[in-house]
């Protein structure tokens, strides 16, 4: 091991409580050290500070960290003021003498890490003052936002690539959570990364639980989640519209929890008033459209909850990927329905985006679709996604743990697209399932469709199976629904074997599911804790709220969950124990190794 490696390893013990190095860390660490570029795709949650922070320590100078988000800086920079290393931001939420403040700590060379955001970088002012100072390291954090394509996209970024030109000897660290191979190359072009050694990890987060539910009413089922699951726990609520969010946030408060609201028509004070209480208190919901999420750096987020479904796969692993960012135990939760798989279609045909655009579009809705409608293992097919193949089914999806029971829906199928047929595929699923089913009303006795042979040949399905029928047809594409029509059902290419009965493929069907076992799913390691043990842990955590309150600090820039729970297993009595306790390093055990023994070694328990 090279000498700089050996002081890498004693700085992630010493500095940051930890043993070993995780997936490429220890290489991409190298190589930074050794002035060479670096990009590195690594899943949320998977570590990716430390790549820039560790080798900002090592190396001469300052590093500077670009950020898109400066509500957040505040926290990275708390967590490593607590692990005593020397940071800052400069951001415009400061007072212009802050500013001055950090500036004259940057010229003096005292400052390890400085935080920004790439307008503030791109400034000719802080270019020249850079130039005047030595710069140990330049990371790019959320690295996809150069990517136009995407809904992160900042302009700013794809001008980033002149950090190159002006500051050739400094190396660079672009990072993201972003996998797909598109976006990676726009990276390497647009920051000009072309010689940079590239990491790329596996993306599964294998401690996240995946489910994806048919559920008519998405609240009950929503509730029925939360309290068998997450009855105190902090997580995020995903809903299509504000209006949605407005609603559900409102609903929970009056069930008893406390939950936030976010989306883009809130005023911003409110937003970031919401999200801070989020990040510093324990066990809030925050109800919010997709304006909330990049990089949301809470770590024991320990639920993602989809109202709607996503309109792609990539947008869905994004959002689910805000859980267990810890490493423990987290739900990916969705509940959707035939009305949804109906809307993502009109969205897009009413757009006024290019064809072209709207075909890849409708491509990547299908796909999510698909993942949906699925019924083998959930994480496989998200993996293949994302052209990574996992060889063994997960066991830790819905689907694996409760597999679907199917069905053969070919007459289900038949009697639906003949009753589209005949009624000129001009009504939408609700007027067919009432013929279909037998429910006469004006509109269908002024129609004559009560005449109809197809008029009450479904009565063997409730009107809520048929919903599900209907919905699969569309997901697997034997009807379409229409967006000239506002949602009328069209039959397709694919209908008319079917229709013509000439098909010999049958049409297999998922039946409803029953409610998945609780006894099957892998318990939190939390939860694993004996009785004395979690209250011991409960009383750790109490210790930790009122020291980060005293701070002014989210409680997980103490400690996080993971390390709390191995305080209340393993009992640290001395100061050479506490240090060897994951996430203890060297400043914490000044800072709190006090406390925090003395309540472990006092607490009768
Ligand atoms: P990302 O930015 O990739 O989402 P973070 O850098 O926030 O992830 O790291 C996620 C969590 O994992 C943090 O709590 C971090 O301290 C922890 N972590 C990072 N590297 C290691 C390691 N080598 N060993 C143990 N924990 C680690
Ligand atoms: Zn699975």
């Amino acid at each position: 091991m090279s000498p700089s490696m050996k002081q890498a390893h004693h700085i992630l013990k010493a500095t940051f409580g930890y043993d070993n190095f995780r997936h490429h860390q220890a290489n991409i660490i190298e190589a930074l050290i050794d002035g060479r570029d670096v990009l590195t795709l690594m899943p949320t949650g998977g570590g990716k500070s430390i790549c820039y922070q560790l080798p900002a320590l090592i190396r001469r100078g300052t590093a500077i960290v670009v950020s898109p988000l400066i509500a957040l800086m505040q926290d990275q920079v708390d967590a490593l003021q607590q692990l005593g290393v020397s940071a800052a931001f400069l951001n415009s939420t400061q007072h212009a003498s802050e500013q001055r403040a950090v500036e004259g700590e940057l010229r003096s060379g005292r400052l390890k890490l400085l935080y920004m955001a790439p307008e503030r970088l791109l400034n000719p002012y802080m270019l020249d003052m850079l130039e005047r100072c030595e710069i140990a390291l330049f990371a790019i954090d959320e690295a996809h936002c150069v990517s136009q394509w995407g809904h992160d996209f900042r302009k700013e970024y794809q001008q980033l690539s002149m950090l190159h030109e002006r500051f050739p000897n400094v190396p660079r660290i672009g990072l993201t959570a972003t996998a797909d191979a598109r976006t990676r190359s726009e990276i390497v072009h647009q920051l000009a990364l072309e010689q940079a050694d590239i990491f790329v990890n596996s993306f599964d987060r294998p401690n996240i639980h995946y489910t994806i539910t048919e559920a008519g009413s998405g609240k009950e089922a929503l509730w029925r989640f939360l309290t068998e699951q997450h009855a105190t726990d902090a997580g995020v609520v995903y809903c299509l519209s504000r209006k949605g969010v407005e609603t559900t946030a409102e609903w929970l408060n009056q069930k008893g929890r406390t939950a936030l609201p976010y989306h883009a028509g809130l005023p911003q004070a409110v937003r970031s008033r919401n999200q801070q209480r989020f990040l510093r208190e324990e066990g809030l919901i925050i109800v919010a459209t997709i304006a909330f999420g990049m990089g949301i750096d809470k770590p024991d987020v320990r639920f993602v909850a989809h109202m709607n479904l996503p309109k792609n796969i990539e947008s869905y692993y994004q959002e689910t990927g805000r859980a267990g960012r810890d490493g423990l135990p987290a739900d990916a939760w969705m509940s959707y329905g035939l009305q949804d798989v109906i809307n993502l279609r009109l969205f897009i045909d009413q757009s006024d985006a290019e064809e072209q655009f709207k075909r890849v579009m409708l491509q990547k809705t299908d796909a999510m679709l698909g993942l949906c409608e699925l019924t083998g293992c959930r994480r496989q097919a998200l993996l293949a996604y994302f052209d990574e193949i996992i060889s063994e089914p997960c066991g830790n999806c819905d689907n694996c743990l409760n597999p679907p029971q199917t069905w053969d829906g070919t007459i289900a199928a038949q009697k639906v697209l003949s009753c589209v047929y005949r009624t000129g595929e001009r009504f939408g699923a609700q007027y067919v399932i009432d013929i279909l089913t037998g429910k006469e009303n004006e509109r269908m006795h002024a129609n004559g469709h009560d005449q109809l042979s197809t008029f009450a040949i479904g009565q063997e399905h409730k009107a809520t199976e048929w919903r599900g029928i209907f919905r699969q047809l569309i997901a697997h594409g034997f009807l379409v629904a229409d967006s000239e029509g506002y949602g009328v059902l069209k039959l397709t290419p694919k209908s008319w074997p079917l229709l013509k009965r000439d098909c010999t493929q049958l049409v297999k069907l998922r039946h409803l599911r029953k409610p998945e076992s609780k006894q099957k799913k892998q318990k939190t390691i939390i939860s694993n804790l004996s009785e004395q043990d979690q209250m011991l842990f409960e009383a750790l955590r109490t210790l930790r709220s009122r020291l980060a309150k005293e701070q002014n600090v989210p409680p997980y820039v103490i400690f996080p969950d993971k390390t709390l729970n191995a305080m209340a297993v393993l009992r640290p009595s001395t100061d050479e124990e506490f240090l060897d306790i994951s996430g203890v390093g060297k400043t914490k055990l000044e800072r709190y190794g006090e406390p925090f023994l003395t309540l472990i070694t006092n607490e009768d328990l």
